[in-house]
């Protein structure tokens, strides 16, 4: 946990559209497709590649939180999308989950 984390931050105190223990969904404040999520989970990692971080039932968690909050907005297709480092598009360094439905005009 790091206070200057945006992410961190967010998952404290921000708009959630679903939570469960340890993960949070936020509306992307710059969407790029009709529905634009954000999964996030509370422990902080900078990167996907340190995904082997998560103890073995929260990454479970965590990917079925991904599948629960597309199904809890209405999405039966989808796409999730993690940018892994600057040169594939990550901006903030905190892992989180892009889950885009509909019209999707970016991160594909
Ligand atoms: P990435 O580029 O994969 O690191 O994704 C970061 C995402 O966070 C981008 O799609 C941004 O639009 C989004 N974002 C940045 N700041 C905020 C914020 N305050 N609230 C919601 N989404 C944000
Ligand atoms: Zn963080």
């Amino acid at each position: 946990m790091t206070d200057d984390c945006l992410f961190c931050k967010l998952y404290r105190e921000g708009d959630h559209v679903n939570a469960a223990d340890g993960f949070v969904a936020i509306r992307d404040i710059n969407p790029q497709a009709d529905t634009h999520l954000l999964v996030i989970p509370e422990r902080h990692v900078d990167t996907f590649r340190d995904v082997g971080e998560f103890p073995p039932d929260e990454a479970r968690r965590m990917l079925q939180f991904v599948a629960d909050t597309a199904r809890a907005a209405g999405l039966e297709d989808y796409k999730v999308v993690v940018n892994v480092g600057p040169g594939a598009g990550q901006t903030v360094f905190h892992l989180h989950w892009h889950v885009l439905g509909g019209r999707i005009r970016g991160l594909a």
